[in-house]
């Protein structure tokens, strides 16, 4: 439930509030807005049934959350957040585009690939050190040498790095080098996984899961937040439908249904969501009409010879020419870019 404060609410009044439902055991989240004071409460309401919340000074009432996810919940939080990986701001006005190889491959490969996609307006750097293939006899990833290739090319363009991690063992390896961590749609539900890189500060990248209903995803991105770790950035990257003419089907509706139900910036990966480079340009320019907060997009400095995903990879040139396209429709929304 949510607990809606009174306009001229005063900071005693709320500490007030805070502490009576937290000596009962249960959890509080304060959320101050500009119109309106909102204190979340996540537990087990039936044991504040005897304390009469609404006739404490400054409450203006009570609202139930029917919902299983509360942190992520725009009831919770009525302003959508921002989640910031170094000096780069993801969610509010900003459109930010992540962009690099589905693996890396070389030292030289990311590095050049990084110099390439910052020069396009690109503000953050991805690249798979740990790749979940479909099949276990395809390239798996460099891992560890990947992720120190990651964190040069870091060095060299001040680009933010997101890197997937698939373990626990990749989580204590890449938390050393990475910016962002990755969830990929295929761990978006392994909750072990999600509840200990709860427990970091590193912002977090939580994909959808292939088969993953909305509520699903935004109760990961819920495993996540109860752990303490806040900075959550959702992904739409495609599920399975009956479709065969995509690898995915581009849910586009999720976007504005996830701008309605939560707070959380979400992005879009027209990449794996389709599998096919020649549309990833004309979803891009759909994600922003529907009011994406950025775009995650495959870049290799050759595709026809990467070892994953070289068909939905874009080379350098066309993704140039993709940021180029995209200026407009991002100021058209009001968003940077
Ligand atoms: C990826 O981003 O490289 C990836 C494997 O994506 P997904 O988890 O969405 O399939
Ligand atoms: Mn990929």
């Amino acid at each position: 439930m949510i607990i809606v404060m009174k306009p001229d609410v005063n900071k005693q009044q709320i500490n007030n509030v805070i502490s009576l439902v937290e000596n009962h055991g249960l959890k509080t989240h304060l959320s101050c807005g500009d119109q309106v004071t909102i204190i979340g409460v996540v537990g087990d309401k039936s044991k504040l049934s005897k304390c009469n919340i609404e006739l404490l000074g400054g409450v203006e009432k009570i609202v139930p959350v029917t919902e299983s996810y509360k942190l992520a919940n725009k009831k919770f939080h009525t302003t959508s957040s921002t989640v910031k990986v170094r000096d780069v701001v993801i969610g509010g006005d900003q459109f930010t585009i992540m962009a690099g190889p589905c693996a890396i491959e070389s030292e030289k490969q990311i590095i050049e690939t990084a110099h390439a996609i910052k020069k396009s307006g690109a503000t953050m750097l991805r690249g798979g050190a740990y790749k979940p293939r479909t099949s276990p006899y395809s390239f798996q990833g460099l891992e560890e040498e990947g992720l120190k290739y990651m964190a040069t090319a870091r060095e060299e363009t001040g680009l933010p790095i997101v890197c997937e991690v698939i373990s626990l063992q990749s989580v204590e390896t890449a938390y050393k080098y990475v910016d962002m961590f990755q969830i990929g749609a295929r761990n978006m539900q392994n909750f072990y996984l999600l509840k200990e890189i709860g427990k970091t500060k590193t912002p977090v990248l939580l994909k959808r899961g292939l088969s993953a209903t909305i509520d699903e995803w935004l109760n990961a991105a819920e495993y996540i937040m109860s752990e303490g770790n806040e900075n959550v950035v959702l992904c739409e990257r495609g599920i399975r439908t009956f479709e065969t003419a995509t690898r995915n089907t581009l849910d586009i509706s999720a976007i504005p249904i996830i701008k309605q139900k939560s707070h959380l910036p979400v992005i879009v990966d027209p990449c794996h969501a389709t599998g096919k480079r020649a549309y990833v340009n004309p979803l891009s320019k759909a994600s922003i009409a529907v009011g994406a907060d950025g775009l995650m997009i495959e870049v290799h400095p050759n595709p026809s010879v990467a070892l994953s995903d070289g068909p939905q990879s874009l080379p350098p040139d066309e993704f140039d020419k993709l940021c180029n396209e995209l200026r407009p429709f991002s100021k058209l929304v009001g968003k940077n870019l």
